[in-house]
């Protein structure tokens, strides 16, 4: 068992039993190997079920947006910076939550270690600090956690939290340098057809399930401007049009709002890189903006602040 899972069940349960949060929220083991999924917990014995391992690549904040409870949470690097995202936005309360922190080593890519084993099923997953071993019915093969890693917790230079009320571990150092937009550098090379034509491929396969959506902690709108009749602002369809449109406003939704989590590229069933709309604006507000999300709870993020004698005349 992951030392963070024990630690984990440990603390879920006193801070129950304490009455010091009404639930808390974390994961569970997932039904299908390499897929764990988010769970809330009410009662000090059901914290048996909490689970960690590199198969977490879920994003708990969508758990917490307008909740009134006391709540205790899972955070690692990308999870606790949604929170201050959630916070900045008035989704939550800080003095609502408890944090409990993870220091992350990363999230291992199912669908990489799906081809890796020629597609077959796998079973069962175990895992070491810096292996893990996959077993379907007539196979087992051994793979090393870096080479197999989430391509963005690949280029992660936020692994630690950025805010907790305790750390369940030593915090792990964060990569020296890292070229985290070198694929968005190539594609900010390309003329504007070839880029036309390279993010019309990249959402050919989409069919709209909208699984992105649901799985990114920034999308809480009541209604999301896809489903709004009065005025339709997109078309249902999975016409090229109507599904551009559909992924060009979601990621200008998120500008200066992701934390690259990689929540809505692990979710997607056809495999799309929507990160590649949304690493842009991530960069953009990186170079424009000073801005990297959910860093600090003191600053307001870029686009919900002006100021008549900003120094940038871009503003102005
Ligand atoms: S993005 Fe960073 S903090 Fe988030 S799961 Fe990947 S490595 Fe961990
Ligand atoms: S757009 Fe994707 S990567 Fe960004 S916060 Fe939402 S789920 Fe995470
Ligand atoms: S999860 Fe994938 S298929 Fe579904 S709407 Fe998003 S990009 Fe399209």
């Amino acid at each position: 068992m992951h030392l963070y899972t024990e630690r984990i069940r440990e603390r879920a349960k006193e801070l129950l039993k304490a009455r010091k949060v009404d639930l808390v929220i974390g994961y569970a083991k997932g039904s299908v190997p390499m897929m764990n999924q988010p769970v809330l917990i009410r009662e000090p014995e059901k914290a048996e079920i909490l689970h960690w391992d590199s198969h977490c690549g879920l994003n708990l904040c969508n758990y917490l947006t307008k909740r009134t409870e006391k709540i205790g949470i899972i955070a690692n690097g990308c999870n606790s910076r949604n929170m201050v995202t959630h916070i900045l936005e008035n989704q939550v309360k800080r003095e609502q939550l408890y944090i409990l922190g993870i220091p992350c080593t990363g999230m291992i890519d199912h669908r990489a270690v799906a081809r890796a084993v020629g597609q077959r099923n796998i079973l069962h997953v175990e895992e070491s600090e810096e292996e893990f071993t996959v077993r379907g019915k007539d196979f087992e093969e051994r793979f090393r956690k870096k080479e197999f890693l989430q391509r963005n917790c690949a280029v992660c230079t936020h692994h630690n939290p950025v805010i907790y009320d305790e750390m369940l571990g030593e915090a792990v150092e964060e990569p020296a340098v890292v070229n985290t937009y070198s694929d968005v550098e190539s594609i900010e090379a390309m003329s504007p057809e070839k880029k036309w034509a390279f993010f019309s491929q990249l959402i050919s396969k989409c069919i709209r399930c909208y699984a992105c959506r649901s799985a990114c902690p920034l999308c809480y709108c009541p209604t999301c401007f896809v489903d709004e009749s009065r005025p339709q602002w997109v078309g249902k369809s999975s016409d090229p049009t109507d599904t551009m449109t559909f992924h060009l406003l979601r990621a200008y939704h998120c500008a200066g709002r992701c934390t690259d989590c990689g929540a809505c590229e692990r979710v997607c069933p056809v495999g799309i890189s929507m990160r590649q709309f949304t690493k842009k604006l991530n960069k953009d507000a990186k170079k424009y903006f000073s801005w990297e999300a959910g860093l600090s709870l003191q600053e307001r993020p870029p686009l919900d602040t002006y100021r008549p004698d900003d120094y940038n005349e871009f503003i102005r």
